[in-house]
């Protein structure tokens, strides 16, 4: 069976849900091996044997983690010279889109970004002009590049127990040009991370700038917090939290939309969410279009009672 490389998305040692849904991908495709690249490997064994990866390469030069891209792409590059992989999966956030654009050079190879399924072959689909379409594409030329959108795949656990390899890597100079000179974690908020959340409770423009409704039912219910890009321009919520065509694409299991009109773009980052309920004061809004549950109504009304219900109900 061939060997398809997933490299693994984490901070320090966490693996991300993503990775987990990559080697679930990498099993309808081969044997996937894990190429980690930082501190902590031990701590990312568990999460990469429960989803089947069925060996770990660690990579562990501090070099790889003290500069920008260029070194991990050619850290992946060596790996991929000596494992001959037949496919090489990564992330679709910037980092591992400019690490596969790279990598792609270096191996003289098609790359495809932001697949939103991966099937045998590999043939991957994209969603495009802001998910209207639906597009099937296949590497033809050296090895298959692809970066997966988070919730590609529903992860399935394998139980593996991989065995680490610790792999020696060369870094040129010429990948050494820019170095990190800080780098501070995002303020911790408590609530999950957007792109891997369950319930996603998301504002818009309808929110008038003043989130804590949103924050507050959010809180309730254990949900991430999101943002239109209405909401997001305004500066009324950081970029990091918009949904849609040019912010995360997410998928949770009840997407809650309150005053956001429902524009392509918007859509085209939360429509395949299993459960779409949205509130908002116009019936006429175009989000009714697709929603599961619909509530006409004010937000700075309707979210704070329901806060309060479920609030009550939990107690
Ligand atoms: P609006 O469209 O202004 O809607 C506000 C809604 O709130 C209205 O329906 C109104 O009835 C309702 N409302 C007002 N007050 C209340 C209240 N008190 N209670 C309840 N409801 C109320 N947009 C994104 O979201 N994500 C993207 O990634 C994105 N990418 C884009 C990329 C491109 C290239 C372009 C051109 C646009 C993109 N957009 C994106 C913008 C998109 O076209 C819309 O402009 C945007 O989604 C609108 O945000 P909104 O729904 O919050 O605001």
């Amino acid at each position: 069976m061939s060997n398809v490389l997933v490299l693994v998305d984490h901070t320090g040692g966490k693996v991300r849900k993503t990775t987990a849904e990559l080697l679930t991908i990498a099993r309808r495709l081969g044997e996937p091996v894990a190429v980690f690249i930082g501190d902590n490997v031990q701590d990312a064994l568990p999460a990469l044997g429960q989803y089947g990866a069925t060996k770990v390469i660690a990579l562990t030069d501090p070099e790889l983690t003290q500069y920008l891209v260029a070194p991990k792409a050619e850290a992946l590059q060596q790996v991929a010279a000596k494992i001959e992989p037949s496919a090489i999966l990564i992330s679709s956030n910037s980092e591992g889109k400019e690490i596969a654009a790279r990598l792609a050079v270096k191996l003289d190879s098609g790359l495809i970004t932001d697949a939103v399924d991966v099937q045998e072959g590999p043939v991957t689909t994209q969603s495009v002009f802001a998910g209207n379409y639906s597009v099937q594409a296949k590497v033809t030329h050296g090895t298959p590049i692809i970066t997966v959108k988070p919730n590609a795949a529903t992860p399935e656990a394998a139980e593996t127990s991989p065995e680490v390899e610790e792999f020696d890597v060369t870094i040129s100079d010429g990948a050494k040009t820019a170095r990190i000179t800080d780098s501070k974690p995002r303020e911790a908020t408590g609530r999950p991370e957007l792109t891997e959340a369950a319930i996603i409770v998301s504002g818009g423009r309808g929110t008038g700038g003043d989130f804590s409704p949103i924050e507050a039912f959010a809180d309730s219910l254990g949900a991430a917090v999101g943002a239109s890009r209405a909401a997001v321009d305004s500066g009324w919520y950081p970029h990091a939290y918009q949904v849609g065509q040019t912010g995360k694409t997410v998928s949770p299991q009840l997407y809650i939309a309150a005053g956001i009109s429902g524009a392509i773009q918007h859509r085209a980052g939360m429509q395949t969410s299993k459960t779409i309920v949205a509130i908002n004061k116009d019936e006429e809004a175009p989000i009714f279009e697709l929603v599961d549950f619909g509530v006409v109504g004010d937000l700075h009304k309707v979210l704070p009672a329901t806060t309060e219900e479920v609030t009550k109900r939990k107690s």
